[in-house]
This record gives structure tokens, C-alpha cells and sequence, in this order.
């Protein structure tokens, strides 16, 4: 299988620019995942070898969880690799919530998947949902890791900004690592141009 990187670049999915990401900081770089699992073999593929690494852990999965939107083409293709059930959380007034009628059981081993985790907040959020319900959070999943957090097996430790806690193994197929920026200290606004949010000029 191709490097994670060059599945990206070569769906257009890894954009270069100026965009404004959902924590408010500035980067030359986004990745649109939804671009590489438009292909559901390639979805499937990352799917699998995902799978493997967690079933290789030997870490039991009941159920998969993704925050909507993001996550839930690559937890439903994990899902369907670990054999799973899949549900989702979404927001309600930027509240995480489970709905459509989705239930969980005491002591059902969740993982939670992301297509990318950054800082791991929404994972964070959906786990929280179902741990209300009894549920074991077990593992947290994600495509790609954006490098502030520690995945299983890495040696490089979690970076401040990583809001997954630390004794839950994290499973991702490999890193990406590129700077962001507070807006002030950005060098793209200081050469004169404008951040976008992605998704707001057909990206
Ligand atoms: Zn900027």
C-alpha cells in the first residue's frame, strides 16, 4: 500500500493555502479526508489495516463510535473490519449528543474513531457521551494523527494541546506534521493574505 501522504496527495485530499482551522489557529496545510474515502475501496483498505493494528493489540471492540461528520466513513468501514457495531454521536447546539434512537450498554467496549485528531476534542466529547451510558472506552482510533497526540507504539510523547487521555492506547495509521499558527504570529497573514475556513471556496 502507498504512504499515507501520497494516498492523500494523490486524492487532492492534502490542500495547500491559507485556511482557518476549527480551533481558530492558521495552517498552510488541510487535509480533506472526505476527498480519500470518497473512493470506498481506499476507505476500505485504510479501514483494514487500522483493524489489524487494533486487533493485534488484542483490544476487544464491541461497538465503534465517530463524532459526525468527520469520522463516520472510517469508523463505519472499521466497524465493519472489527466485525463491530457502529453509531455515532453528533451536536446539538454544540452539544455532543447520542441520538436516532443509538444505545449503549454498561459495560459495552467502545472505541472511538476520527478521520483526523488533532487535539482530540470531538473524540474526547463522544466518548464522554457514552461513557454517561456505562459504556468502556477501550481504544481511540483515528486515519491520521496530526502529531500533538501520543499513538500506540510511537516514542514521540503527547504534546500539550492533546486532549486524549493518556492511559486509553490511540491507534492511527501514521502522522501528519505541520506547523500551525496564532493568528497573529502567522507568516501567511504577515505576507498579506487571508486565512479560509476550508470547505468555504468548494475545498
Ligand atoms: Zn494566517
Amino acid at each position: 500500500m502507498k504512504n499515507l501522504e501520497d494516498i492523500y496527495r494523490d486524492a487532492g485530499a492534502y490542500l495547500e493555502g491559507h485556511f482557518l482551522l476549527s480551533s481558530g489557529k492558521h495552517s498552510q496545510f488541510y487535509l480533506q479526508s472526505a476527498k480519500v474515502l470518497e473512493d470506498p475501496k481506499v476507505a476500505s483498505l485504510l479501514a483494514k489495516k487500522l483493524a489489524d493494528m487494533i486487533k493485534f493489540s488484542g483490544i476487544k471492540v464491541d461497538t465503534v463510535c465517530s463524532p459526525a461528520l468527520g469520522g463516520i466513513l472510517a469508523g463505519y468501514e472499521l466497524a465493519r473490519e472489527l466485525d463491530a457495531r457502529f453509531i455515532f454521536t453528533e451536536r446539538v447546539d454544540k452539544v455532543m449528543t447520542l441520538r436516532r434512537g443509538f444505545e449503549v450498554s454498561k459495560g459495552e467496549n467502545i472505541l472511538i474513531c476520527e478521520d483526523i485528531i488533532t487535539t482530540g476534542g470531538s473524540a474526547l466529547e463522544a466518548a464522554k457521551v457514552v461513557q454517561k451510558s456505562g459504556a468502556n472506552i477501550v481504544a481511540f482510533s483515528a486515519l491520521a494523527n496530526r502529531g500533538f497526540c501520543k499513538t500506540d507504539g510511537s516514542s514521540i510523547s503527547s504534546k500539550n494541546e492533546c486532549k486524549l487521555p493518556c492511559d486509553v492506547p490511540f491507534f492511527a495509521l501514521d502522522d501528519f506534521i505541520f506547523d500551525i499558527y496564532d493568528s497573529e504570529n502567522c507568516p501567511l497573514c504577515k505576507d498579506g493574505s487571508i486565512a479560509i475556513k476550508p470547505g468555504s471556496r468548494g475545498n
